[in-house]
This record gives structure tokens, C-alpha cells and sequence, in this order.
């Protein structure tokens, strides 16, 4: 199927697709449209599409694909609408829009949560918390589950439970053929395989099965902030710290401006500092002894790193991240953190053309990194770190400025760089291949040829298929 197209679709057209799905239909013309085609990322709310489906089940989801194949629309598929690279929206095209089948349905006893293919992080969260149960998820509540960790999900459990990926069991899927298929370990493993890490290529996911593990309801977690001055000092001692840090606790080096918190005394304001955040998830007495290095880096501005409710550190940073932000996201997996590289973040950071401008250092490793790389299409399972160029802006007269710096930030790090990405972390289309590397992306195009080969799932880190 051709994406260029993009056909006018009648009336009649539209309504033989009114009568077959449950869910509202909105097109240019019906108020609410506007609202509802927006995503996250403000960068992209100048995109048009035909119509907009906000399905309410597996059928609405099958009427949507056979309506856009017969009328050649590009497919853009909605779960949290949280992409940066703006790949749930499209010009011209139909989105199918799953924020309304956002249900979570918790059995506590074989601690499995079935997830609606719409649903956000603060869905998940809510209903598993109620049971002391989390399941990796993102740093902010509003991101979509689906995105998230189809293409991986890197998040405060990972080290202790896995990415969010490795925690999915099952899953009913969409086909582009129209079909709904269920994947498990047992049933359609090949394509289970593609879903933990290949993004939205192969199907749309209506409902995922995810693993839950014992978290909270307290935890050790939060953040310190220091002065920038103290960048260098608190990169090296992260760098000690982490491959000796026990699975239980995550952490990450945060390069940023002071946001206007009342938590973060006044002066401080506005001014470039470094944060180290981390969530322990395991005994509360044993949190300080797991981050004591952290708290002789520098004196603090603010030490919040203590026992914090779960559903607090989940959603601790979600005021500074609102939907209509523009954002430009540049990310690499790391070797190794070195001095050269080091010089060049706080130089970066010191430079940063403005405050919403975030030189982020993921620790990787713990049961990451132990699960075969093979085992899943998540790129890489073996880097320390994942360096990800977070920027956001509201003037859109200062957009190229912070696009300019994630990349230099992100050529800084190519010589201690692994050469391969997290591909939920790139804003530019046409990553995938140098993403997942040779050997993953080769078995990514075989599932491809099986399960899409026309690529109607085509607005994402495309997997392109041979045909
Ligand atoms: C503020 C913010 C914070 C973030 N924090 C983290 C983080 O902590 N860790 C992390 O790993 N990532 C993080 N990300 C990146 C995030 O994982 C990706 O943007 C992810 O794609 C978002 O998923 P979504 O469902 O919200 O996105 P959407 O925009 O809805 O979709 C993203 C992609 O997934 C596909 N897709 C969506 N729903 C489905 C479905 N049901 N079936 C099949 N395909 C589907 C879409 O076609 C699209 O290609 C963050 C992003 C933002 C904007």
C-alpha cells in the first residue's frame, strides 16, 4: 500500500464506516476533531488526518484496518499518543485511535494484569498499586503502555524486573490482514518475539497480558539536585556505582535546569543543575546505604532520595512533560561513560539553548541484560547506559536550536557509542536498521514479510519488507 496517497473521501464513504464500528468517527468537519487528532508532541499538531476511529473493541480496530486498506489510507495507530517521532498521527490519513479501550484488569493471585491496547502508565498503575503489584512502566503516567513496550520500555523496575517487553506474556493482535490473532509462548511465538522490542510493525495490539511483581506501596526513590558544578563529579560517580549497583535499584544522571518547584529552594530556580534519581524497590532501612556515595558528590540544593509512595515517583515529573510541548528526543546506547565524553556532556549542558534542554544517563543492566539477547527484538541488552538528548520547547521559533543541540549531543557520544539506539527514543523516521543492528533486523524483515508484507503498519521505526 502506498503511503502517499491520500484520497478525499466522501460521505457515503465515511458512513458505510460509521455503521460498522461502535466507536465515535471525526472528520475535518465535526467539532472535536481538532482535539482529538492532537498527540503529545506539539511539534507535530499541524498534521491533518482524513478521519480519526477512537475504537471501542477488537471489532472497531478490525472494521478501521479493512476500511483504510480499501480506501489506501496510511494507517497511523494511537495508544498513548506519545510518540516524538509524531508517528500516531499522519496527514491525510486515518489514525485509529485506541485511547478509549484503556481497561486493566488485575487477578492478584496469578499476577497477571490484562491491559486495554489504549491504556496509559497511570491506568496500569492505579489498578495494580491496589494490590501492592506494579509492572515495569515509563517515567511519565500519561505515556501509552502500547507504544512503550512494544518498542521496549525502559522504566524504574527494569533492573529488578525487566524491561516492560520482558514482562509481556501475551497479547491479541490485530493483523493487517484483519485477522485477530493471540500471541503467546506457546501460541504465535515468532510473533511474540517481534512484539517485545519491534515496535508497532507487525499488528495493532488490542489488549496485552503483563507479568506483576511485588512493588511499594512504598519505595526508595526521588531525586537529588546539585549545582552544575558538580556535572563531572557526580558523571564519575555514577560510573563507579553502577555495574556494582544490586538489581533492586535503577538509577539515572539527569543534566538539566532547576524547574520552578517549591521542593527546589528559589534561588536555584531556572539555573543549569545535575540530578541523580533512582527507585529501590527494596527494603525501605536499606535504601540509604544503596546511594550513600551520592549524597558526598556535592552538598545537595535538595535531597528528596527517601521512602516515597510508588505512585508518587510515578508521576513526579509528569507536570513538567504536558501534552502539546514540541520535543526532539536523540538517543544512543553507550560502551562506556568515559572522561572524553564526560568533557564534552557538561560543556553540552552548559550550552544548552534552553531549560527544558536534558542530558539523560540511564543505568542499564541487572535482569536486563541477563535475558538473551536473542530472546527478544529488543536492539541491545548489554550496554551500561543509554544516553537519551531530551528537549523540549514552547516557541516554535526555538525549535531548531534544541533539535541542533540533542544532535551534537548525541555526535558527542558517538565514539564511546555501541552504534545501536533504543528506537522509542528517536524522534527521526528511518532509524530501525542501524537501531536493531544486522542480525536483529534481518529476523525483524523475515516477521515483517510474514505478518505485514504490504507495510500497512508503515508510521513507526518502519521494519520495511522485502516485497
Ligand atoms: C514524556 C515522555 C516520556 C517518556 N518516557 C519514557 C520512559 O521513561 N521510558 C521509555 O522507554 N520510553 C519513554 N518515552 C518514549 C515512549 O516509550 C514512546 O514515545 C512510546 O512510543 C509511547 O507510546 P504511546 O502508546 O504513548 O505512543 P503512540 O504515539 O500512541 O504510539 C507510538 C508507536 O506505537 C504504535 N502503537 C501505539 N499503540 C499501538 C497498539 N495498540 N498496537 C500496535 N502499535 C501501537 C504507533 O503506531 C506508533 O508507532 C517517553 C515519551 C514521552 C513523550
Amino acid at each position: 500500500m502506498s503511503q502517499t496517497i491520500t484520497p478525499v473521501l466522501g460521505e457515503a464513504t465515511i458512513q458505510e464506516l460509521r455503521e460498522a464500528v461502535r466507536g465515535a468517527i471525526l472528520t475535518p468537519s465535526d467539532s472535536g476533531y481538532a482535539e482529538a487528532v492532537r498527540i503529545w508532541n506539539g511539534a507535530h499538531d499541524s498534521r491533518r488526518p482524513a478521519l480519526l476511529v477512537r475504537c471501542t473493541g477488537a471489532a472497531d480496530v478490525i472494521a478501521a484496518v479493512g476500511f483504510a486498506l480499501s480506501n489506501h489510507l496510511p494507517v497511523a495507530v494511537r495508544g498513548g499518543g506519545h510518540s516524538v517521532a509524531g508517528f500516531s498521527t499522519s496527514d491525510g490519513g486515518i489514525v485509529i485511535d485506541l485511547s478509549a479501550m484503556n481497561g486493566v484488569r488485575v487477578d492478584p493471585e496469578s499476577r497477571v494484569a490484562t491491559v486495554g491496547g489504549g491504556a496509559v502508565w497511570a491506568d496500569v498503575d492505579h489498578e495494580t498499586q491496589a494490590h501492592g503489584l506494579a509492572t515495569t512502566g515509563g517515567l511519565v503516567s500519561s505515556t501509552g503502555v502500547a507504544g512503550f513496550t512494544l518498542g521496549g520500555g525502559i522504566g524504574w523496575l527494569m533492573r529488578k524486573h525487566g524491561l516492560a517487553c520482558d514482562n509481556l506474556i501475551g497479547a491479541d493482535v490485530v493483523t493487517a490482514d484483519g485477522r485477530l490473532v493471540h500471541v503467546s509462548e506457546t501460541q504465535n511465538a515468532d510473533l511474540l518475539w517481534g512484539l517485545r522490542g519491534g515496535g508497532g510493525n507487525f499488528g495493532i495490539v488490542t489488549q496485552f497480558e503483563v507479568r506483576l511483581h511485588s512493588v511499594g506501596p512504598v519505595v526508595y526513590a526521588g531525586p537529588i539536585f546539585y549545582s552544575a558544578d558538580a556535572d563531572r563529579d557526580l558523571l564519575q560517580v555514577f560510573r563507579e556505582w553502577a555495574p556494582e549497583a544490586p538489581d533492586q535499584i535503577t538509577g539515572l544522571v539527569n543534566l538539566t535546569t532547576a524547574p520552578p518547584l517549591p521542593v527546589i529552594p528559589e534561588e536555584w530556580h531556572g539555573k543549569k543543575v545535575a540530578a541523580f534519581i533512582a527507585v529501590s524497590t527494596g527494603p525501605i532501612d536499606a535504601g540509604d546505604a544503596l546511594v550513600r556515595e551520592f549524597r558526598n558528590v556535592a552538598t545537595p540544593i535538595a535531597d528528596l532520595l527517601g521512602p516515597m509512595p510508588y505512585n508518587v515517583i510515578q508521576t513526579l515529573i509528569d507536570p513538567l512533560w504536558p501534552k502539546g510541548i514540541n520535543a526532539y528526543f536523540k538517543a544512543t546506547n553507550l560502551a562506556r561513560l568515559d572522561e572524553a565524553l564526560i568533557d564534552q556532556l557538561v560543556d553540552l549542558h552548559l550550552d544548552a539553548p534552553g531549560p527544558q534542554c536534558e542530558i539523560h544517563v540511564h543505568q542499564m543492566g541487572g535482569s536486563v541484560s541477563r535475558v538473551p539477547e536473542d530472546a527478544t527484538a529488543f536492539a541491545e541488552r548489554s550496554m551500561p547506559y543509554v544516553l537519551n538528548a531530551v528537549t523540549g520547547w514552547h516557541d516554535a521559533a526555538e525549535g531548531q536550536a534544541h533539535e541542533d543541540w540533542a544532535r551534537a549531543v548525541n555526535a558527542a557520544a558517538e565514539p564511546a557509542s555501541t552504534g545501536r539506539a533504543y528506537v522509542n527514543f528517536l524522534s527521526d523516521p528511518g532509524g530501525a536498521r542501524a537501531a536493531y543492528g544486522p542480525s536483529t533486523y534481518d529476523r525483524l524483515v523475515a516477521l515483517k514479510d510474514e505478518f505485514d508484507p504490504s507495510n500497512v503498519f508503515a508510521l513507526n521505526q518502519n521494519i520495511a519488507p522485502n516485497a
